[in-house]
């Protein structure tokens, strides 16, 4: 049982926003109820799309009589955010609305969500949490290196000044200035995509700086999938613990659900967030335990409440009583979007799998490209991967050795046999935001 008032090392107080997270769950539950049964009534008398859905199925809000309920309501998606641009799944009034976000999509309009003042103090709430997790606390400095503007990345994190942590804005981009800032400055927590903080070690290395020396301690890593290879690559350059942090714009933006110092798996706030994983296809309930695709209810937004948004993200969810004490359910490392699925030759193939195989080549540095393309009526993936600096004057024989090791690696894991190709260190293109891995050319 875990001591409610005192952090796991049974000395330091925990942040007092942390107590719902260790409730016992009769008590969540009961919580979840009442706050969807006010959700899906606030959804169904304000947005004309969510309420004509429930029509169709033949659903009222009275029909939410237990948790269990919420199995009758209709699936909303991403593509209801785009089709009803700018404002029509806000169900409060602009008066009410203090803060708008956007998530840029690949195409076209954005998809703009809104926050009233109590949406944002939501926020705060769970970021506070969030952070208490791995341990951050009043005192800490924080390089918030997420960009700052529509997307939610940086003024997501920017929350942390809530709980009296020093928040530097650094944003995005100028890696020289953000190598500057991080040795001079005191930094203690990092926050950005893992890819970038891979460049940011790169060009670190370049110049002679060793992460090592530095006071740095944690890193929040997110809004991108990686892997536990790539957290063992990153603590062991770096020093850092690296902690994975999960959200998305159209639920709140980052503070969804956060890894604790288990480093098993991420909790997510469930007094706000309701979790369910369904069967990607049939979108049929699976229990706990089982994987599926991540479904979330937002349980206390009142700008953009979302009802059952289909994530894409692929993961199970854990209700163990984790080893922090814990009581909020986890789900487990999103490694795969649904949208990221490649189906090559009739084969499902996530770049997460392409990724795993290649860190277990020893000189396999993690950046990688995936090119798909057809000739003749047949997928063919190739698969671009930068050598590490140390191994670039490597004999030919040598070279020809690691390539066939990584192309068996691959095949071992995804069943398909890829061209590699090596390239120079630093030749693939950098990305300041999400890494893109994948050019799909059919
Ligand atoms: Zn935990």
């Amino acid at each position: 049982m875990a001591n409610f008032e005192f952090w796991n090392d049974g000395n330091t107080p925990l942040h007092p926003a942390s107590a719902p997270d260790f409730v016992p769950r009769p008590q969540m539950e009961q919580m979840q109820l009442h706050r969807l049964q006010v959700m899906v009534r606030r959804a169904y008398e304000n947005v004309p799309l969510f309420r004509g859905r429930c029509e169709e199925r033949k659903v009222t809000p009275d029909d939410v009589k237990s948790l269990a309920d919420i199995a009758r309501l209709p699936f909303s998606v991403k593509s209801d955010l785009r089709d009803t641009y700018p404002y029509g799944l806000f169900a409060s009034p602009l008066d009410d609305v203090v803060r708008i976000h956007a998530s840029s999509g690949t195409t076209g309009k954005p998809i703009v969500v809104g926050y009233t003042k109590g949406d944002l103090e939501v926020w705060e709430n769970v970021i506070t949490r969030s952070l208490a997790a791995i341990g951050v606390r009043r005192g800490d400095v924080l390089h918030n290196a997420y960009g700052y503007g529509m997307f939610t990345g940086g003024l997501g994190l920017h929350n942390a000044q809530a709980m009296g942590v020093t928040v530097i804005p650094v944003g995005g981009g100028n890696t020289e200035r953000q190598i500057m800032l991080l040795r001079d400055l005191g930094i203690t927590v990092i926050s950005c995509t893992p890819s970038y903080f891979l460049h940011i070690l790169d060009e670190a290395a370049k110049v002679g700086l060793d992460f090592h020396s530095l006071p740095l301690k944690y890193g929040i890593f997110g809004a991108e999938p990686w892997t536990e290879e790539m957290r063992q690559r990153i603590e062991e350059a770096s020093g850092i613990k690296a902690y994975d942090i999960y959200g998305l714009t159209e639920i709140i933006g980052p503070g969804v659900a956060m890894e604790c110092t288990a480093q098993s798996g991420m909790h997510i706030f469930e007094d706000h967030f309701y979790p369910e994983v369904v069967d990607p296809e049939t979108g049929e309930v699976l229990p706990d335990g089982e994987t599926g695709e991540l479904i979330l209810t937002t349980l206390s937004k009142a700008a953009t409440p979302m009802i059952r948004y289909r994530t894409r993200d692929i993961t199970w969810l854990n209700r163990e009583v984790c080893a922090c004490g814990r009581t909020l359910r986890r789900i487990m490392r999103v490694s795969a979007r649904s949208d990221d699925m490649l189906i090559i030759r009739g084969v499902n193939v996530f770049p997460s799998q392409i990724e795993a195989a290649l860190m277990q080549v020893d000189a396999a540095a993690p950046h990688y490209q995936i090119i798909v393309t057809r000739e003749n009526d047949l997928d063919r993936m190739e698969i671009e991967v930068e050598i590490r600096p140390e191994h670039a004057s490597d004999e030919i024989k040598q070279m020809e050795a690691l390539r066939l090791r990584m192309s068996q690696a691959i095949e071992r894991i995804t069943n398909i046999r890829a061209k590699v190709t090596l390239v120079q260190p630093n030749s693939l293109a950098r990305s300041e935001g999400k890494a893109k891995r994948v050019k799909d050319l059919r």
